[in-house]
């Protein structure tokens, strides 16, 4: 499996270190973000290293991501209020954390560019 030592998400994906999971599958885990934008803030992350969307993403992997989403959005009680997906991607979207990840955010209403 492609992890990296030194990537946060690739360690938190494989439970070198612990964090607080909503979903779990053979291919993605998914996490509470740690400074929550919205009472649900949630990201998805492969548990193999991609830098991002643009990084040679299998599409079952592709797949398995937005299954995530909508499983942690259903396990979070947000499908009828809805919900948003983003993933950032490179500079001009502001990615600081260079391991692909979806944000699933819900539980307000979301009006700001990202958020
Ligand atoms: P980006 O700007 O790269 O799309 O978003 C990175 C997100 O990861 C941010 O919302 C940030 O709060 C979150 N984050 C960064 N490091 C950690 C961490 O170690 N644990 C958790 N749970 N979230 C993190
Ligand atoms: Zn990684």
């Amino acid at each position: 499996m492609a992890v990296h030592d030194d990537c946060i998400f690739c360690k938190i994906a494989n439970h070198v270190i612990e964090s607080d999971y909503v979903y779990e599958d053979d291919l993605v885990a998914a996490f509470r973000d740690m400074s929550p934008l919205a009472p649900t803030h949630v990201l998805v992350v492969p548990k193999d290293h991609y830098a991002d969307l643009d990084d040679g993403v299998p599409a079952q992997t592709a797949a398995a991501l937005l299954h995530a989403a909508e499983e942690v959005a259903k396990a979070e009680g947000i499908t009828k209020s809805g919900f948003r997906v983003v993933s950032n991607s490179g500079a001009d979207a502001g990615q600081a954390v260079g391991h692909l990840h979806l944000h699933v955010l819900g539980g307000r209403r979301l009006t700001d560019d990202f958020a």
